[in-house]
Parts: C-alpha cells; structure tokens; sequence
C-alpha cells in the first residue's frame, strides 16, 4: 500500500477483506476506494487465494479437497486439505482432558474444559487438516505423499489461504465455531520453516484463530524444532512428534530421517519448547501390523515418553492402507492391547479414529489424484 502512494493502514483493510470476510474478488473490497481497486487491479493484483478445485465425501462426513496453488501461474498445482466435523478423535486436544477422557477409545476430547468455551446448538466443531508442501521429501516408509517427492514449498499465502477457502465453504465464524488447525497434511512443515510460521501469523494475526487450537506435527528435524522453541506462545502452535516406533533401530527403517536425527535429539530438541501451562506434547504413533504393534514395543514406547520427563500423550494411529505400501493394518485387538499398556503406565494414549478412508483423507493418504 505504501509503495502506491497510499496510507500503511490501508493493509490492514486489506487484510481484513481477505481473511476475514474472506473476499475473493478486488473488487468486492468495499472498504477500499473504488479508485484503489481499479488502481491495484490495473497494476495486475489478484487476491489469488487457493481455490477448492475438486471435493471427495467420505460416509463419516470428512472431507478431502484437492486445492489449486499458484493461481496466475505458468503451473497450476494441486495441494490437499481435510475437513473433519466433531474435531479429529485426538489431535484437536492437548491430552489435558479429564481422566475419564484417557480410557476412551474414540473420544473428541472435551476443549472446553481447557479453553473455557462452549460449542452450543448450531455451532460447528471441526478440524482442518493443512498441508505446507506439494509433495514431501522425508519419505516415510508408510506415507502415500511420500510418493511424490518434494515437488515445491508452499507460500504463506497459500498454506493460510488453504485455510481460509475451507473457514469460507462451511461458513465457520470463528470465535462462535470451534475449528482447530493441524499441519499434518502433505510435507514436512518444519523443512518450509518461514513459510509455515508465516502463515500461522497470517492465521493468528489477520483471522483471529487461536495458536492455541493448532498442532503442527513434525517427523523430528531439529533445527526446526529449536527455531520453534524460540517463538513467542502468542503464535506459537501445540507440538506434535511423528514417531511411529519404538526405538532407532525400527525408526530408521521407517523414517529415513531418523539416519540424520535419531530419537535423542529429537527429544534433546523438544526439551527446549517451553509449555503453556497444562500443555503436552503429542507423540504421534503409526501402528504397523506385526512391526510396531507389539506388547513389547508399548513397553518400549512408555519408558521412552517417561525418560523425555516431557508432559505429554500418544496419539495411536491405527496404519491406513495404500497402493504400493507394503504394511498390513494391526490387529484390533493389538491396537487397543497398545493403547492399554501406555495407560497402564500412566501415559495418556489416544486412538485416532481413522476419518474419510473411503475417500484416501485419513493419515498418511493424501495424495494428489487429480492434476490441476
Ligand atoms: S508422513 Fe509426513 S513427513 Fe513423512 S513422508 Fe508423509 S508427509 Fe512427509
């Protein structure tokens, strides 16, 4: 704004349109003069955010986006986005629930006991799952993005913009609704550093959600997690560790990653975080049928999150097949047997209830299917 001769407050007006009354057009920024918008339109702006191209329904009421990234470019690409109405079985909480909320074995805990609000009749209550790259370069051995490689870094616009376009087609009014972020969709946040954090800014700053009702999950790089110790709590989302296994050995079988930062600097890293009071840190465990589903390995994994002295919880994931991913899915019995185990130990342990299978929108499935 400045640099077009006008008042620096005139970004904030701008702002608001786009993240608040989420517009989509220059010219429907009725709080700007008519003369403005005909002068930014003329000089080629766009408000260019990312357009839900393509919408998959899941029968459980998830849905999956493919949204289209770099409108105006020579390459359209498509990212994924996921809708989950009723939170995300998990995720949503920081595990500071009440104790009756461990033994559950699919549970949306209850926020309200931590954040002092309600979600009253006619309220919505969901979480949306973002995505930071096209593509992701860490290559876990469980992971459809995997697949595709790094195909490019996302830009703060387009990782809030994500946002925004799903707030817009559910009508979400933030402040009434309950709607919580996570960053566990296509890419490694912490390898596109500033422009996630860029966009969490844009989504705290210029929308108005809490950083409070956002998790950002990691697969373990540490220099960003030290980076991400030293953001201030006003913007700084809850924490999630991906995991997945019980030890090094398995873990870099799984997670190539684990070759450059093993479990120990993962956790020296997370130890540096400091929590917001009755925070955790969520380690997020894939169970792979016969590999990391054993009793052993549950024993393994509480003497592990009791040695961090970290306050934290698990978050179980039951693995969720694809094409060319050579793992089977555990035993039921196996998953709840695990999930006993932690508790037993005095670890909060969750089961994430796998949300949108039928439509490849549950964990470790996003995968571009169609090209923009
Ligand atoms: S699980 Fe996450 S970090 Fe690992 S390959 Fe998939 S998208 Fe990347």
């Amino acid at each position: 704004m400045v640099s077009l001769g006008e008042p620096a407050w005139r970004a904030k007006q701008l702002a608001e349109a786009v993240y608040v009354q989420r517009v989509t057009d220059l010219s429907e920024i009725t709080t700007l003069p008519k003369a403005l918008r005909g002068k930014l339109a003329n000089e080629g702006w766009q408000i260019g955010r990312p357009a839900i191209a393509q919408v998959f329904q899941s029968v459980d009421g998830t849905e999956r986006y493919l949204v289209t990234c770099g409108a105006g470019q020579a390459s359209v690409q498509t990212v994924e986005t996921v809708w989950m109405p009723e939170g995300d079985e998990g995720e949503s909480g920081d595990g500071t629930d009440s104790a009756t909320s461990q033994a559950k074995t699919s549970c949306a805990p209850d926020l309200d006991s931590e954040s002092g609000d309600s979600t009253g009749p006619g309220r919505q209550r969901a979480t949306i799952c973002v995505s930071s790259q096209v593509g992701c370069a860490v290559n876990c051995q469980f992971c459809l993005t995997a697949k595709l490689g790094l195909q490019r870094n996302l830009t703060p616009g387009e990782i809030a913009g994500q946002v925004i376009a799903v707030l817009d087609r559910h009508k979400v009014e933030v402040g009434r609704d309950r709607v919580n972020l996570v960053f566990m969709g296509m890419g490694e946040p912490f390898l596109n550093y500033d422009s996630f954090m860029a966009a969490v800014r844009l989504l705290v700053v210029e929308a108005g959600l809490s950083p409070q009702r956002m998790t950002v999950s990691t697969s373990g790089i540490v220099p960003g997690i030290e980076r991400f110790a030293q953001e201030p709590k006003e913007l700084r989302p809850k924490l999630a560790i991906s995991l997945n296994a019980p030890n090094d050995e398995i873990r870099q079988q799984l997670m190539p990653i684990n070759h450059k930062w093993n479990i120990e600097s993962v956790v020296d890293a997370v130890q540096q975080v400091k929590l917001r009071p009755r925070e955790r840190i969520t380690f997020e465990y894939v169970l792979l049928g016969g590999i990391t589903d054993q009793p052993q390995h549950a024993r393994e994994v509480a003497r592990l999150v009791r040695r961090t002295g970290l306050p934290a919880k698990v978050n179980l994931i039951a693995w969720n097949p694809g094409p060319g991913i050579p793992y089977s899915m555990p035993q039921p019995g196996a998953v709840e047997a695990f999930r006993q185990t932690l508790v037993d130990a005095g670890i909060p342990a969750y089961l994430r209830r796998p949300r949108g299978r039928d439509i490849y929108a549950a964990c470790g499935q996003l995968k571009r299917t169609v090209e923009g």
